[in-house]
């Protein structure tokens, strides 16, 4: 039977508590347990999917074509569990599965229809869909802070959780910060024993407290905490900000002792922790042989998580490389004002990543010429691969209005058109192209050598894809497609021959790269920024 370790969070948000599950989730898995990990989010959206990166951060796609929220990035990253559309639910998919069994008729047998107990048995069942029989402990984050209306229903389901399943098998852990404050030169615990206190009016009494913190607590101040929370003292952690990287945080919750407790409080059969190879990773970290500028051109920069995968991505690819990746963060609309040579100049690799919508689009274009005549690396993602399409169109065709029909309809020259089973789709949440599909790679490719293989699986989320009418005229001045599906009909990538590094994918590489295993895609692209880099610095001190 499966064990439970069900996350909260409170005091404020942004405390990192999808890092901490899926550190916890590692963890336990070098620990040799079999682990499932799950969000809920509180919020009403069915899913993240229609929402604008600006409120949202990125959506992240899971193999399955679900899109899903970012902390199931995190999971994917920290662990092997695999995840599907069952690992993440909003209020506003339970309410939506409640309120279709109603208009069926059939479920509830007349009865009144209530959050307690048919929206809580709702989020109760899709915790135990994770807890199938192979499943040593399911780790379930509840999004948001405690004390928010809108994420009551799923407290309550997961107290109830622990009456139907036995205290004994279900962990409470809480989230908190504790804040110093500079004026009294002191740690503050009080928001903490609020935030507990809010917790176990609702009937939740957590096991273990994480205490987000600058400063270190002193032993005195645990104390407190453990009495006025009433919590074991051994269980009050310190998770103190961490200084080179998220990947240290298992690290130092291992510091503290968190893998023993949660397995003797649940009595799990575990073997003893192996992190070598994540303390290797850590070490490359901390001391890297290079240091590379890769500017990122987007429109949505000012959102730290907005394009959290290819941030995450690029920092493997360059601990693979050895080299800490400073990422130049280039609003695309700086460049239309500015300037490439000013917004771009100096860089050593160039990344256009996805995106939707006009604005912005011009300067895009404009970054990918840059990279094209100078010869800086360049990958293109998604938007990225569809600009970089039309750059090439419009500046070596010479079909001086080529474009996307995303963005002007009535070109003469659509390069990149609304995919044929799009054309009648009028909802727009769900509607993409996503999930995963195959991709047949072409012999001496770079994308062949890259991947040590001739197909591949990657995640896609898209409405719009190359226009085959032009794959040829492309073809003759050396822009080919060098990866399609599988019957040869969707372009997946395109590489221009006579140049360093330019490869420009449909799909998102992003999403299945791990620090332990950098992407090929990006592991090359940070290798030829590193080479360019190096040729750059020759030529300087030659000249
Ligand atoms: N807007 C483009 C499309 O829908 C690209 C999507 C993306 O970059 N994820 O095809």
């Amino acid at each position: 039977m499966a064990k439970h370790i069900f996350v909260t969070g409170g005091v404020v948000s942004s405390l990192g508590k999808g890092l901490t599950c899926a550190s916890i989730g590692m963890l336990l898995e070098q620990r040799g347990l079999r682990v499932r990990l799950q969000k809920f989010d509180p919020y009403i959206n069915v899913d993240p999917g229609t929402m604008s990166p600006y409120q949202h951060g990125e959506v992240y796609v899971l193999d399955d074509g679900s899109e899903t929220d970012l902390d199931l990035g995190h999971y994917e990253r920290f662990t092997r569990a695999p995840l599907t559309r069952d690992c993440n639910y909003t209020t506003g998919k339970i309410y939506l599965s409640v309120i279709q069994k109603e208009r069926e008729g059939r479920y509830y047998e007349g009865k009144t229809v209530q959050v307690i107990p048919h929206v809580t048995d709702e989020i109760k069942a899709a915790v135990h869909r994770l807890a199938e029989e192979d499943v040593d402990v399911v780790i379930t984050e509840i999004g948001g802070t405690v004390g928010d209306i809108e994420g009551l229903p799923f407290l309550e389901a997961i107290r109830q959780f622990a009456i139907d399943e036995g205290r004994e098998n279900c962990l409470y852990i809480h989230l908190t910060l504790v804040p110093y404050l500079k004026a009294a030169a002191e740690l503050k615990t009080k928001p903490t024993q609020h935030s507990v206190g809010m917790l176990r009016q609702i009937g939740i009494q957590p096991d273990v407290l994480i205490c987000r913190c600058e400063q270190p607590i002193p032993p005195e101040d645990r104390e407190k905490i453990a009495l006025f929370c009433n919590v074991d003292r051994k269980a009050v952690i310190e998770e103190r900000d961490r200084q080179f990287s998220i990947y240290e945080v298992p690290l130092s919750l291992v510091n503290h002792g968190l893998d023993e407790i949660l397995v003797k409080r649940l009595r799990l059969k575990a073997g003893p922790l192996d992190l070598s190879e994540w303390r290797e990773m850590v070490e490359r970290i901390k001391n890297p042989k290079h240091e590379l500028r890769i500017a990122v051109v987007g429109k949505y920069m000012k959102h730290r998580d907005a394009y959290k995968s290819v941030y995450e991505a690029l920092d493997h690819a360059g601990i693979a490389n050895h080299a800490r990746i400073l990422v130049v963060r280039v609003e695309a609309e700086d460049i239309e004002s500015r300037g490439a040579e000013a917004t771009l100049g100096g860089v050593d690799g160039i990344l256009v990543p996805g995106g939707f919508g006009m604005r912005g689009i011009e300067g895009k274009i404009e970054a990918i010429r840059y990279a094209r005549t100078n010869g800086i690396p360049y990958f293109g993602i998604c938007l990225g691969m569809q600009c970089a399409v039309i750059e090439v169109a419009r500046d070596v065709l010479g079909l001086e209005d080529a474009n996307s029909t995303e963005f002007d309809q009535t070109t003469d020259h659509p390069v990149i058109g609304l995919m044929p089973e799009q054309f009648e789709i009028r909802q727009r949440g769900g509607t993409m192209r996503l999930g995963s599909w195959p991709c047949a790679l072409a012999p001496e490719s770079r994308a062949l050598a890259a991947y040590s293989a001739d197909r591949i699986d990657e995640r896609h989320r898209h409405r719009y894809e190359f226009n085959n009418a032009y794959r040829q005229a492309f073809q003759e001045i050396g822009l080919v497609a060098t990866g399609t599906s599988p019957d040869g009909q969707i372009v997946e990538i395109v590489e221009l021959i006579d140049h360093p590094w330019f490869v420009a994918v449909q799909f998102h590489p992003e999403f299945q790269s791990k620090p332990t295993a950098a992407h090929p895609l990006f592991r090359e692209f940070v290798a030829a920024s590193l080479r360019h880099r190096v040729s750059r610095d020759i030529g300087a001190s030659a000249s």
